[in-house]
């Protein structure tokens, strides 16, 4: 996502490189390229306007600075104003003071919402709260039970109304006829257990059409009257286009929503139109959802997504993704390997390997190091597989082989590669790399300490 928008700003911020000064007509060029760049990208002609509009009064008015020179002033100011339309500062999740928290969903028929209830139950249970998921999107046949597997995959409790009782109407239901196919009643009900029961936080799923339609609207109110609730959250898919506006203007009316989540950002759609959505709605962006896993949530910070978005990289969220996926544990004693001179074996590579799995989707990794926009094309044709690939490879390794690759003669290879699916010069192209890696460790080891990290002890 984002990858046209970032790689045409990038184009115009390399023009105006090595100038010592910016004239007015640099600085309108700058301005029309900045323009095409945003549009290109989908980003709501409003937003485009008082977006550039506000960089080029700026980069105008733009003191003589010291420390940046004309065009790093420009991407300063850039920077501030792609900050400002994502909505400013990070926005938290406002948790009741008297618990449960209640967090409501709503959003269009796929959008994303059931996959994001799992996304978030995980995200909160692994700060240390106790959510539970309420299914009370009784419209789409299969919700129900796709909750509760989404539900189980994240670890968290889900109540859901009884089968057979789904009667897939709308809340059009009178005082004494309540039943279980009342969806403002099964809300509620599941918000009254979450109390008695003593969760921390109701997450409740609610129901979505293919398009913007009143009966929704009025079925997504009512359920907000009824359960009031700390948060609601409006998902829209990032791939829909210019269309996200409009839709989110109608929620806005029909429900209002105190968040906005954007989903499918994995995507490779333009995504302009959902970066315009906190401009045009003044709600905040609080999370994204950037895959089909139950892993695959960020937290949305404006100012790391604009740094992303100008390819000045996003280094916080690659270390918090780290940090989520090594154990401190594992980490010390690679690093004590390291010190002691033992050498790595195919058991630490497999470590690692499923260390870097659980950080989440290379791909979306790799977009977050700095000045990897000129790698796009080689990212696009990373292929995943190749490491189940060598997994497979190193998982029909006895113990013995893989703590003694050297002893890895023929008929091992050829073992190996019958046993995990691949051709023998696969297994030896994979020994050949790795004792070349084992070489190379060894010799930093020897040559007093990495390369580029001062200060490491040899
Ligand atoms: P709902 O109708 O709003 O509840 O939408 P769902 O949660 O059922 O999602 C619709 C489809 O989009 C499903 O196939 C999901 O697997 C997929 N999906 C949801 N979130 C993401 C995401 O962040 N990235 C990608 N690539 N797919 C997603």
């Amino acid at each position: 996502m984002f990858n046209s928008l970032s790689d045409h700003l990038t184009a115009t911020f390399k023009n105006l490189r090595g100038k010592g000064r910016l004239s007015e007509s640099d600085i309108n060029s700058t301005i029309r390229d900045i323009r095409l760049a945003l549009i290109d990208a989908d980003v709501a002609t409003p937003v485009v306007r008082e977006f550039t509009g506000r960089v080029r009064e700026r980069a105008l008015g733009a003191e003589v600075s010291a420390a940046l020179n004309p065009g790093q002033q420009v991407v300063k100011i850039v920077n501030e104003e792609l900050i400002a339309i994502l909505g400013g500062q990070t926005r938290e999740l406002a948790m009741a003071k008297r618990p449960p928290t209640v967090i409501m969903l709503a959003g269009l028929q796929g959008s994303g919402k059931t996959t994001f209830a799992g996304k978030l139950a995980r995200h909160l249970r692994d700060k240390g709260h106790f959510p539970v998921l309420v299914a009370a999107d009784l419209q789409r046949p299969n919700a129900v039970t796709q909750l509760e597997v989404v539900a189980e995959r994240a670890g968290v409790p889900c109540f859901a109304p009884e089968r057979g009782n789904i009667g897939g109407h709308d809340s059009a239901t009178t005082e004494g006829t309540q039943s279980y196919g009342d969806p403002v009643w099964v809300a509620q009900a599941g918000v009254g257990q979450a109390k008695v029961r003593q969760y921390d936080v109701v997450i409740v799923d609610t129901a979505g059409r293919l398009a913007v339609d009143e009966n929704l609207m009025q079925q997504a109110a009512d359920i907000r009257a009824a359960i009031e609730p700390d948060e609601v959250l409006f998902v829209i898919d990032a791939m829909i286009g210019q269309a996200a506006i409009e839709t989110a203007l109608a929620f806005q009316k029909g429900v209002d929503f105190t968040g906005v989540v954007l989903s499918k950002l994995d995507g490779d759609a333009r995504g302009g139109a959902a970066l315009s959505v906190a401009s045009v709605t003044g709600r905040p962006i609080m999370f994204s959802s950037i895959g089909e896993q139950t892993k695959d949530i960020e937290v949305f910070h404006p100012d790391r997504m604009a740094s992303r978005i100008l390819d000045m990289g996003d280094v916080l969220t690659l270390i918090e993704q780290a940090e989520k996926a090594f154990d401190r544990k594992q980490a010390a004693e690679m690093a004590r390997k390291f010190m002691d001179e033992e050498d790595f074996t195919f058991d630490d590579f497999l470590q690692q390997m499923s260390a870097i799995k659980k950080m989440g989707n290379l791909k979306s990794l790799m977009g977050m190091m700095p000045g990897m926009s000129g790698m796009k094309e080689q990212l696009a044709n990373l292929d995943e597989r190749e490491f189940d690939r060598v997994e497979a490879m190193v998982r029909s390794m006895t113990p013995f082989e893989r703590t003694h690759p050297k002893q890895i003669n023929g008929s091992r290879r050829a073992r190996i590669a019958g046993g995990s699916g691949v051709s023998v010069s696969e297994v030896n192209q994979l020994l050949e790399r790795f004792g070349q890696a084992q070489k190379m460790m060894r010799q930093l080891r020897r040559g007093g300490g990495m390369p580029g990290m001062p200060g490491m002890p040899g």
